[in-house]
């Protein structure tokens, strides 16, 4: 590893959407926290030693080409030439749906840009990134409603707001520093309410503490909005100017009174009588959520029952806000750069000409390709009908993050052409017939979006490895190599310059002052302060009715099996396992199984059991917890997805938070 260039630089953390920033001294390769915004001097665990999978040893140093069942060292031009030979070649035989691509929520804003423009230029919309399996669900109900499918106000309101409500989301977990916000709010006299299947980390800091059977949030929802409308707690001059559709709700939760809602949901109806209240009479207030809700049949219209929550009580604005939590750091980065198989950048739709006509005059040709892509979630499908040939995946680790990884895995090896660019040989990498072999977060310089919408430069701590380049340099030779025009970059700047163009709120804006800066959030800070992003500026309130998850427990698989985070790791684990430190915090994967149903399987602390699905089965350390009798949960980092379901929702996510399931002892 080369020394640092410069000895505290100032670098976005790897891991997730809160979009921490790192000091990085790159001589004694230690990790400070960001005194400024977003994360006010604090850092989580991962961020602290975020810079430990950057050393590791495993670490890629030159590309790589399959030969037979291993792997040899290959030059960039002749790795980069066959890859682009064979891509032109499907494309003439099969046409170019026959390619598809998966971007990176951990690669920066200007290498989504690029990856997404190769793919276009390229005659297809097979672009996606993981989104599809985390907030898909929110983007299309909240597009639905209020006009956009993003966070509606920044971090700090969190401290203003009189109430939060927390709903299938744990942030102790999965975004450490947020709870700051969140204890700051209760400080400020905020109720804290949280909502999940089990008690989670986060639920020992609320007033409330709401365990729900998985699968029932709609009928949780309704029944709030039941005791609202039937006490006349709701804000009627808000609904009367700002929303239409508010008899279609007050008709559509009539049947979901509290005591009903007890015998779906297992919540007392009494407790839910009381957080009915105290969010309503609270005057503001927030709902944050995570992937508990989004990752279910039913993740859109669990959203839509979020949102009309806030919209009965006019929670925006000054008032309140929606924050569905994202997952990865650039995960809204990459959806905003337009990798969606269903948008363009900007979450435009395809169908909308003028803003296309706008992208395709800026890269020199006459129009785009407007067939909606692929959803990465469909890709398994369509390789194994063979109607994909190529996948080209920048960063991303779909043979452990999908739902049903067994198929994910054989449909990996049934393509003409799998081409990884990583900065490990990671799970997936492993089927490849090329490995690139990319710069690490410190090595390269650009822009990331956290969950509130900030863009962010991220600085260069130090060179890349070996052979290693930056991704947005891999795709510009990759590019040149298809035969694209427009891809001339000399530096990163003059990609940032070029998006900059696509959207009104950064065309006068310069990188340089993008560099100087805490970030520019986009559109604004705080939307739907006078009114919301829909055609009429009304928000929609749409009714929703409890859907049942895809596969119930039955006789052969009575438990429910669901998925948790832990503080210490990292999505599929590649960076964090590479982590000494993290590592000797939680190394091995468990199944936490409760007191009740530990009893009656005979099992005991620390026994190997063997959890199965229809899919597949694990044998795990059983850990004895306080989650709810029935259910069953396992840290998603390690191999859970093994047993996942991959039944998809309206938006394309899997259900992975909901699998029946058996256990035994081994
Ligand atoms: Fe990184 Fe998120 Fe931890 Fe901040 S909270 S240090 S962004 S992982």
């Amino acid at each position: 590893m080369s020394i640092g260039v410069r000895m505290s630089v100032k670098v976005v953390c790897p891991y997730c959407g809160f979009g921490c920033n790192l000091l990085v001294d790159t001589i004694t390769k230690k990790v400070r926290p960001y005194r400024g915004e977003p994360n006010r001097g604090k850092l989580c665990p991962k961020g602290l030693f975020a810079l430990e999978h950057v050393y590791s040893k495993d670490r890629l140093r030159y590309p790589l080409k399959r030969e037979g069942s291993d792997f040899k060292r290959i030059s960039w031009e002749r790795a980069i030439s066959e890859i682009a030979e064979k891509i032109r070649e499907i494309i003439e035989n099969y046409g170019p749906s026959s390619i598809a691509f998966i971007a990176s929520s951990k690669i920066t804003n200007e290498e989504n840009y690029l990856l997404q423009k190769i793919a276009r230029l390229l005659g297809t919309n097979n672009i996606d990134n993981c989104a599809r399996l985390c907030h898909e669900s929110s983007v299309h109900a909240l597009k639905l409603t209020l006009g956009a499918g993003i966070q509606t106000n920044p971090y700090s309101d969190l401290e203003k707001f009189k109430a939060l409500m927390i709903w299938g989301y744990n942030p102790a977990e999965t975004h450490p520093v947020v709870m700051q916000y969140i204890m700051n709010a209760k400080k400020n006299g905020a109720k804290i309410i949280v909502v999940d299947v089990r008690e989670t980390t986060t639920m020992k800091f609320g007033d409330y503490k709401v365990i729900i059977r998985p699968g029932t949030d709609i009928t949780l929802a309704n029944a709030i909005m039941n005791v609202i409308i039937e006490n006349r707690w709701y804000n009627k001059d808000f609904i009367e100017k700002r929303t239409v559709g508010f008899s279609e709700i007050r008709m559509g939760v009539k049947k979901y009174t509290p005591e009903y809602a007890e015998k779906i949901t297992g919540v007392p109806a009494r407790l839910i009588k009381e957080i009915a209240e105290a969010f309503a009479k609270a005057g503001s207030g927030a709902i944050l959520w995570g992937m508990g809700v989004t990752q279910q049949i039913a993740g859109v219209e669990n959203v839509l029952a979020l949102i009309n929550i806030a919209l009965l009580l006019g929670y925006f604005g000054e008032k309140g806000g929606l924050y569905p939590m994202r997952g990865q750091n650039n995960v809204q980065g990459a959806a905003y750069m337009g990798t969606l198989s269903e948008f363009l950048p900007g979450y435009v739709p395809l169908s909308d000409s003028e803003f296309r006509k706008k992208v395709a005059k800026l890269w020199g040709v006459e129009d785009l390709p407007t067939e909606r892509g692929l959803y990465l979630t469909e890709y398994w499908d369509a390789i194994l009908n063979g109607d994909l040939k190529v996948l080209y995946i920048v960063g991303e680790n779909p043979a452990i993050s999908d739902a049903n990884v067994l198929k994910v895995r054989k449909a990996l090896t049934k393509l003409e052409l799998l081409v990884v660019q990583d900065i490990f040989l990671t799970r997936t990498a492993r089927y490849a017939h090329y490995v690139l072999p990319a710069a690490a977060f410190c090595e390269k310089e650009g822009s990331y979006m956290n969950s509130e919408r900030r863009i962010q430069w991220s600085h260069k701590a130090c060179e890349p490895l070996g052979e290693s380049k930056p991704d947005w340099e891999i795709l510009t030779m990759l590019a040149n190599a298809l035969g694209l025009r427009g891809f001339n970059y000399k530096r990163v700047e003059e990609i940032t310059e070029e998006y900059f163009k696509l959207f009104p709120e950064l065309e006068n804006r310069s990188v340089e002052e993008l560099k100087n800066s805490e970030g520019i959030v986009i559109p604004s800070p705080r939307l739907y302060t006078d009114r919301f992003l829909t055609p009429g500026g009304r928000a929609r309130f749409i009714s929703v009715e409890q859907i049942m998850p895809w596969e119930e427990p039955n006789g052969e698989y009575p438990l429910i099996l669901t998925t948790v985070r832990l503080i210490t790791h990292y999505n599929t684990g590649e960076m964090t396992m590479r982590s000494p430190s993290l590592t000797k915090m939680i190394g091995e994967p468990f199944v936490l199984i409760s007191r009740e149903d530990a009893q009656e399987y005979g099992i005991k602390e620390g026994d190997y059991v063997v959890v199965e699905t229809r899919r597949g089965n694990l044998t795990l350390k059983a850990k004895i917890s306080n989650i709810q009798r029935g259910v069953i949960a396992i840290p998603f980092h390690f191999e859970a997805n093994v047993l996942t379901n991959d039944a998809l929702n309206k938006a394309g996510t899997p259900e992975l938070k909901f699998s029946a399931a058996r256990i035994r002892k081994v």
